[in-house]
């Protein structure tokens, strides 16, 4: 079962993982003898030597939150022409969440203006 696992100091490529790793030791008296150590975080682990410590995480891991990739827009407020001759200003956050001042938008939470404006 031990080869069952890479063996850390031969990975090509770091380990991915969303938050920082833990290491889980096996605690004497609960754990059953011959059970092993082993680091990562959120459904991802690796078997590592006892030996292994908090200073030789970032040789195996790299940290990458999944946000982080998330797509950031300009922010943006803009004046737009409805149908009937009315202006309606829309705005678009960074996180591209978009807002209308027009009557559809104030029941729907959603209109074509604001709709226009989140493709721009
Ligand atoms: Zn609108």
């Amino acid at each position: 079962m031990a080869n069952h696992y890479p063996h850390i100091f031969d990975l090509k490529n770091k380990v991915v993982v969303p938050c920082p790793p833990i290491i889980v030791r096996p605690i004497p008296g609960v754990h059953p003898l011959g059970t092993r150590t082993i680091v990562g975080c959120y459904g991802t682990w690796i078997e590592v030597p006892p030996s292994f410590d908090y200073e030789h995480i970032p040789h195996v891991f790299t940290i990458r939150q999944p946000w982080a990739t998330m797509r950031q827009v300009e922010p943006l407020v803009m004046t737009v022409a409805g149908s009937k001759g009315q202006t309606y200003t829309v705005r678009r956050s960074e996180s591209g969440q978009t807002t209308c001042t027009c009557v559809g938008f104030k029941y729907r939470q959603d209109c074509k203006h604001a709709q226009t404006v989140a493709k721009l």
